[in-house]
């Protein structure tokens, strides 16, 4: 060992002191000549669109489980294959359940007036058996309380079970960009408050409203608890003999209907009574009718089945890397839809620019380091299912905590789940460390309106399916165009709500990320990994999207 003295000691500490930190705060790099070429083969060839028309107008809707699903997960095997993808593959996550599909509806107002109605049946609905018809009686049941008072007057009858809901002049736009003023308020961190006791709640009925779905595994006694009462109230209605239940859902008008599901995948699961979801307009009038004692007369028909379980399929696809292909990079968007329109901004959206940003970085034959994987989900919709399972099954196991061969190799992991509108930013979820990363990835493209990093946390998708492990896995912002007023899980979720600038836009800005995080020196910097927590135990409370 060599002697050094005190004074040369000093000195080197003090350097190290100095220079170390500048070097942790250096520039992360950007290679500029490569976001030029993302940005001329995204913006000036893009197939983005393309992809989409093929899993809405062909395919769509993608509910989960249905040969619908399978039909578009096999047609982009075959699609990634054609450009040279070789691996790209259905992965089995599980077997999904009760898988459900209709091909026939209508609905009728008989008396007083006849008039074609503007529904859909709720998923997991069964059908009626040809076209049936009956009195009409409005029963508005949310609890076995409510329930008790209807006993022995429902059979027969077609059963409005909620309350009408006033309907409002729209005096603003269904669709929004966000202001600048808004972004700077999103880059500023929450306050520090403290959570809110007893932790968040689901709703109790009806589509749950973007972006406030539960992080990690959901606080399993209360969950129970929602699907013992929802299966109980299905199981009154079956029992009392209702020929068909109406809903209209907690929002939507102008023609467009949000949906949902009655029943469940869950074998065990009742088979609720067949269940339709009219549009406010058509379900007021009906109840204004009734309130003046003015007798309604329906005819409805529903075709539907149920099939076997199947197996549950996520898509998965490799772009390997160069000298350390066993380090990946993730990017990733659920496949499947809710059933009403065809699934296009939630989410062909996010499946489109996936595939758009793996078939950009392969046409470029740009050379990265890190393999890059796509993971398009199965049944998000069902409650973040297919990237749950995956993560299980190939980094941790979110109970136990035992980590899979692919943890460590991983180096974050990119979700598009937003709907239809461009990237503004990038969610940080509380990881710090990759703000100066994410700042430079973002700096090319300023201009085309991606800015802002914040801090906070954003939910609802499978992004948190690998953050629950502890991986770094992010969502962007997105503006919200017309998606919570139109679009999210609607009759109106369709291929003409697609903006192709703006999904052209955002496969740019993934594929700049992901070359960027598939070249630098390391891996992204990690939160501190979480300690096991069995299902028993509720979770802490997860920060809310503002
Ligand atoms: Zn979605």
């Amino acid at each position: 060992m060599l002697w050094e003295s005190p004074m040369k000691k000093n000195l080197v500490a003090l350097l190290a002191a100095v220079f170390v930190p500048l070097a942790l705060l250096a520039e992360e790099k950007v290679d500029l000549s490569v976001v030029n070429k993302i940005k001329a083969e995204a913006l000036q060839n893009s197939k983005v669109m393309d992809h989409a028309f093929y899993l809405t107008d062909v395919y769509g809707p993608l509910l989960a489980g249905s040969q619908n699903y399978r039909n578009a997960a096999a047609w982009i095997v075959k699609t990634l294959n054609e450009w040279g993808i070789e691996d790209a593959k259905t992965e089995k996550w599980g077997t999904f359940g009760r898988s459900w599909t209709y091909s026939r509806f209508s609905a009728h107002l008989l008396e007083p007036q006849q008039l074609p109605l503007l529904g859909v049946p709720q998923a997991w609905s069964p059908g009626t058996e040809g076209p049936v018809s009956g009195e009409v009686i409005l029963a508005p049941i949310r609890t076995l309380e409510d329930a008790e008072k209807y006993k022995g007057k429902l059979k027969g009858k077609i059963v409005m079970t909620e309350q009408p809901r006033e309907l409002q002049l729209h005096l603003t736009p269904d669709a929004r960009r966000y202001t600048d003023a808004e972004l700077a308020e999103m880059a500023k961190a929450p306050d520090p408050a403290p959570p809110s006791p007893g932790g968040p709640m689901m709703p109790m009925m009806g589509p749950t409203p973007p972006g406030r779905r539960q992080a990690g595994p959901a606080p399993q006694f209360r969950m129970e608890d929602l699907r013992g009462m929802r299966n109980k109230l299905t199981q009154f209605l079956k029992e009392e003999g209702v020929l068909v239940v109406i809903q209209t859902g907690s929002r939507g008008d102008d023609g467009t209907i949000f949906t949902s599901s009655v029943g469940s995948r869950e074998p065990k699961d009742p088979i609720p009574a067949p269940t339709i979801a009219l549009v406010g307009e058509h379900y007021n009038r009906i109840a204004r009718l009734l309130e003046k004692k003015i007798p309604v007369r329906l005819e409805v028909d529903i075709k539907a089945r149920y099939e076997d379980p199947s197996d549950g399929l996520n898509v998965i696809a490799n772009l390997p890397g160069g000298r350390k292909k066993d380090e990946f990079v993730m990017i990733g968007a659920h496949l499947d839809s809710w059933h009403a329109g065809t699934g296009a901004t939630d989410n062909a959206a996010g499946s489109a620019v996936m595939m758009e940003v793996m078939r950009i970085l392969k046409t470029l034959d740009l050379k990265m380091d890190r393999t890059v994987r796509l993971g398009l989900w199965d049944a998000e919709e069902q409650g973040l299912v297919g990237s749950r399972n995956y993560v299980t099954e190939h980094f941790a196991d979110r109970d136990t905590m035992v980590l899979g061969a692919e943890y460590h190799k991983l180096s974050c992991y990119f979700n598009y789940d937003n709907g239809s509108g461009r990237i503004r930013g990038i969610y940080l979820q509380n990881n710090d460390m990759a703000r100066p990363i994410f700042e430079a990835w973002l700096e090319p493209f300023k201009d085309l309106g991606a800015t802002t990093v914040t801090i906070r946390n954003t939910s609802g998708t499978d992004h948190l399916s690998f953050e629950a492990v502890g991986l770094p896995a992010f969502q962007f912002i997105q503006d919200p165009l017309d998606y919570n007023s139109r679009t999210h899980h609607t009759n109106m979720d369709t291929y003409d709500r697609l903006q192709r600038g703006d999904l052209m836009q955002s496969s740019a800005v993934i594929a700049s990320f992901v070359y960027h995080a598939a070249t630098r020196p390391d891996l992204l910097p990690r939160k501190p990994q979480p300690k096991p927590r069995p299902r028993s135990q509720p979770p802490k409370p997860e920060e809310k999207k503002s």
